[in-house]
């Protein structure tokens, strides 16, 4: 009885050094905080499509409309310096029925800051939006997928989610439209969640005409898009 109990405290310290230091997305071996999704199963054959670092002027009207045209809802985490910048279209975006969350307000890599200052840039980002659509958010993707302790601690302390992804589109690196359809559609399977960026540096952005081709393909393997909180909460 007294072995086991040993047993068992040194397993929860060993627990304990294993949450100290969580890796970054891609490279992660441990089990996961419960509030981090990269994706959730369900039997619906729910999936969730973002978009990442908008609003953008000329891609995100576009986004919308082939959205609109599909019936289709997506999430889209916004980074609040770009929210202020084009606040009419944080409002199309909510009033078309998407989802709205939180990607920081400067978009800084969060690993290198401490907590306090990793929740001032989720605050400032949340607050921005609060302003804008009158709506709060507390759905977090950390920009890059970067995320360590202090985000998760901040995460808590705020009570947001940690959301990443499951298929990577790589949009952001001008693949052709083609090639990021084919990407999702060969990787895609019931419960994950798509990473697309509605801002991309550099035109034109592959990502709208890529979803044009994707959407009624996976609408026709019976794929159903949902919002985050929706997938994440779906049974
Ligand atoms: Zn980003």
């Amino acid at each position: 009885m007294k072995q086991s109990r040993i047993v068992a405290g040194i397993m929860s310290v060993l627990v304990m050094a294993g949450g100290a230091s969580i890796p970054v997305h891609g490279e992660y071996t441990g089990a996961r905080p419960e509030y981090v999704y990269s994706s959730h199963m369900n039997e619906q054959n729910k999936i969730a499509l973002t978009f990442d670092d908008g609003p953008h002027p000329v891609y995100t009207p576009i986004i919308l409309d082939i959205l609109k045209e599909h019936g289709v809802r997506a999430t889209f985490f916004i980074i609040g310096e770009n929210a202020e910048r084009y606040p009419d279209l944080v409002r199309r975006i909510q009033q078309e029925g998407h989802e709205i969350g939180n990607h920081t307000y400067l978009h800084k890599n969060l690993k290198e800051h401490s907590v306090n200052c990793i929740c001032d840039e989720i605050t400032h980002a949340e607050d921005a939006i609060l302003r804008i659509a009158e709506q709060r958010t507390k759905l977090l993707r950390p920009p890059g997928g970067l995320y360590n302790q202090q985000v998760c601690d901040a995460a808590r302390k705020l009570d947001y989610d940690i959301i990443l992804w499951t298929v990577d589109t790589l949009d952001w690196t001008h693949p052709t439209s083609e090639e990021i359809a084919v990407t999702i559609e060969s990787n895609i399977k019931c419960g994950d969640i798509i990473l697309c960026h509605d801002f991309i540096g550099g035109d034109p952005s592959p990502t709208p005409d890529a979803i044009r081709l994707v959407i009624p393909r996976l609408l026709q393997r019976g794929y159903t898009f949902v919002s985050v909180s929706e997938l994440i909460h779906s049974k």
